[in-house]
């Protein structure tokens, strides 16, 4: 399929799948793929790893200043911060247990939204995260709200941790999907909520590669494309 130039907002709750289903569709339409999440890790990383976030999720102002010095970059899709690749680390408990905190910080929210708007700047992209189809590309031309039930996120979620050799309690990671979507779904600034003009992708019964076709059909229905790929 040959596209213009164009942004798709993938949003949804956590662990619904967005990331793996936005790659594939990426690499299936030759798109950049841009995970927001990971920028929101990498800034939780960084401030629990120079102790600007205690255990009570106290964000001390430091972390602001130090933000303008603090290099966030993707190489072959893994998040490095300066040369160090943190791609394992982010992805850990720890940070998962603590970014929502960070997220929900107005400062914090600009400066990914910095990023974003940077790293998308000359190229067609797919994002993914809570807030791109409503605050970070208003405009984007396709966007999509994904959802699943609870059972099936919590699952996939313990079987990415284990798959990465960790030894997650299966509650524990239910407990953390609740709080990370609680607060994602009310802080102030950037809410998660769904864009009025997307469409919702309940992916519970779905194979990825069935979500791909529906994505495609939709995105040829938008832009008005007829041919198949
Ligand atoms: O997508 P992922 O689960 O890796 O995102 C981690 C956290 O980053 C989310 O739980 C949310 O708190 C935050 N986030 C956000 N806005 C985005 C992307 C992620 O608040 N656009």
């Amino acid at each position: 399929m040959k596209l213009p130039k164009i942004t798709i907002a993938i949003d949804g709750y956590s662990s619904t799948g967005k990331s793996s289903f936005a790659k594939l569709l990426a690499k299936e339409l030759g798109l950049l793929y841009l995970d927001s999440g990971a920028l929101y890790r990498g800034v939780t990383l960084f401030a629990q790893e120079a102790g600007y976030i205690d255990a009570e999720n106290h964000i001390s102002e430091a972390l602001k200043e130090k933000l303008a010095s603090l290099e966030l970059k993707f190489l072959q899709g893994k998040l490095y911060i300066g040369e160090r690749c943190v791609e394992d680390e982010i992805r850990s408990m720890k940070v998962s247990s603590q970014v929502s905190p960070i997220a929900a910080v107005a400062y914090i929210r600009h400066y990914v939204d910095d990023c974003l708007h940077c790293l998308a700047a000359e190229e067609s992209v797919i994002m993914d995260g809570r807030d791109i189809g409503t605050t970070v590309f208003p405009n984007a031309q396709v966007k999509i709200f994904m959802t699943a039930s609870e059972e099936v996120r919590v699952r996939r979620r313990y079987d990415e941790l284990l798959a990465k050799g960790s030894n997650p309690d299966f509650e524990e990671v239910r407990e953390n999907l609740r709080q990370r979507d609680y607060i994602d779904s009310h802080r102030e600034t950037s809410p998660l909520s769904q864009a009025s003009d997307a469409f919702v992708l309940d992916n519970s019964e779905m194979t990825l590669k069935e979500e791909v076709e529906w994505a495609k059909g939709l995105i040829r229905g938008k832009l008005g494309i007829y041919e198949e790929c």
